[in-house]
């Protein structure tokens, strides 16, 4: 009987484990993972669950993995890959042998040099950092959130929900600048401004000092953030080591094939820790943080490690929620060289974005709740059909985007 195995109990390495089952698989699954709960979203750890103080939310409730035959071994780190002997070696010693094995090890937060995270400054990936974070948001507290990217924005309109004062420090001269549009930044900064969030834009930090009931952020300009809390949100690393010291390629994240296929036919990486290539964008390598990859690529490395040909090919797409704005991106928006702007109702718009040859490679959009995602969904698909729609249908909203497509 096979023996597949699993390292990294998140998004990815749960829906591999289940789609292994779903398609058929009967061999020994055993899904190993360095946190004590069960595998759980990430998403809500900024939203909604962290004002809530809410528990993880599962990706599949206990009984299931009981029901689907996985072997969850949690609370154990993968400390090494014996490629010759095919097998892995947790830090107890335990030695878990493989046929196949999927590496989903995501990604952790990037630390600020300098500094020791842990008392007064904090990075936010797991439920404990949530859970130790959301302590400090209480009315009257004051947090200091260093980068203006999704999480620490998420993060800012959370801790506004609770009462904190909030000031963000991001050394670029604008928030978001990360893949998101100047229009878009724009709209999340006025509204980050008006729910009493102070934004501090190009601001370099030149020290950071943690005395008894405070931390203080020395900027390079002279000013000083005191605060209870720092959270340090400055991007992500993916976690590759494990893949490295095994002597598998390593090219910002495990590098894959479209099959996801590492440098060993045998070894398959996916979600956050990987860079693919993607045939979308002429097979530019990227590797995504995000959500739904993590789930397409989980399901779609378990159907190639029972043999399947399919070339991961979905859309990139992403979303954040803050207040009651969402904002979704589809598509990577790099090689734009024309955008337009469609209306969708009341502080409600898309922005499709063209490249020299006038076809669609990006949408982005911002509105209250789902305002934007019916539209920014046939967007994907324009995106994924390669289609070169007239840029004057794109703006003028009388024209259904789903008309667009039949032609
Ligand atoms: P992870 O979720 O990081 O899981 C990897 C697991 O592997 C971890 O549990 C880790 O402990 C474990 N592991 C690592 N190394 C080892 C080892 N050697 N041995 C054993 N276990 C190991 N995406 C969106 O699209 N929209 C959003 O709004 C959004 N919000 C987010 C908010 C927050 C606060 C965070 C942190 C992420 C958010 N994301 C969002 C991103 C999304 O959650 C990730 O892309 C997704 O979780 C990636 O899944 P993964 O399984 O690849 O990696």
């Amino acid at each position: 009987m096979s023996n597949f195995v699993i390292v990294g109990a998140g998004e990815c390495g749960a829906r591999a484990a289940f789609a292994l089952r779903d398609k058929g698989f009967e061999g020994t699954i055993t899904l190993i993972g360095s946190e004590t709960h069960l595998p759980y979203e990430r998403p809500p750890l900024s939203k909604d669950a962290l004002v809530a103080g809410a528990g993880p939310k599962f990706v599949a409730e206990p009984e299931r993995y009981i029901e689907a035959g996985i072997d969850l071994l949690l609370g154990r780190t993968v400390s090494g890959i014996d490629r010759i002997a095919k097998s892995v070696v947790m830090a107890d010693g335990t030695v878990a042998p493989y046929d196949k094995l999927l590496l989903a090890t995501g990604a952790r937060p990037r630390a600020l040099s300098g500094t020791i995270h842990g008392g007064r400054i904090a990075t936010l990936r797991s439920h404990n950092d949530a859970t130790r974070i959301r302590a400090h948001l209480v009315e009257g507290s004051h947090v200091a959130i260093l980068g203006a990217g999704f999480i620490g924005l998420e993060l800012a309109a959370s801790a506004r929900r609770l009462g904190a004062t909030v000031t963000l420090v991001e050394g670029l001269p604008r928030v978001l600048s990360r893949g998101v549009p100047a229009e878009i930044a724009e709209i999340v900064t006025k509204r980050h401004l008006a729910e009493g969030v102070e934004i501090l834009c190009g601001a370099k930090v030149a020290r950071v000092e943690e005395l008894a009931g405070e931390v203080r952020i020395l900027l390079d300009d002279g000013r000083v953030v005191s605060a209870n809390l720092l959270v340090v949100g400055i991007g992500a690393v993916p976690n590759t080591e494990l893949a490295q010291a095994a002597g598998l390629t390593v090219e910002n994240g495990i590098a894959v094939d479209g099959l996801l296929r590492t440098s060993d036919p045998d070894i398959f990486a996916a979600g956050d820790c990987t860079s693919y290539p993607l045939p979308l964008y002429g097979d530019r390598r990227v590797r995504l943080e995000s959500w739904r990859n993590a789930q397409e690529q989980g399901q779609l490395a378990a159907a190639n490690m029972l043999g399947g040909v399919e070339a991961h090919a979905a859309v990139p797409w992403f979303w954040s929620d803050q207040y009651d704005m969402t904002l979704q991106i589809a598509g990577l928006a790099d090689g734009a060289v024309t955008t337009v702007r469609r209306e969708m109702g009341e502080e409600a718009f898309i922005l499709f974005h063209l490249d020299a040859e006038g076809r669609l490679i990006a949408a982005s959009g911002i509105g209250p709740g789902t305002a934007v995602a019916r539209d920014i969904r046939l967007a994907e698909m324009l995106i994924a059909a390669r289609a070169h729609p007239d840029p004057a249908a794109l703006v003028a909203n009388h024209v259904k985007l789903k008309s667009l497509l039949a032609a």
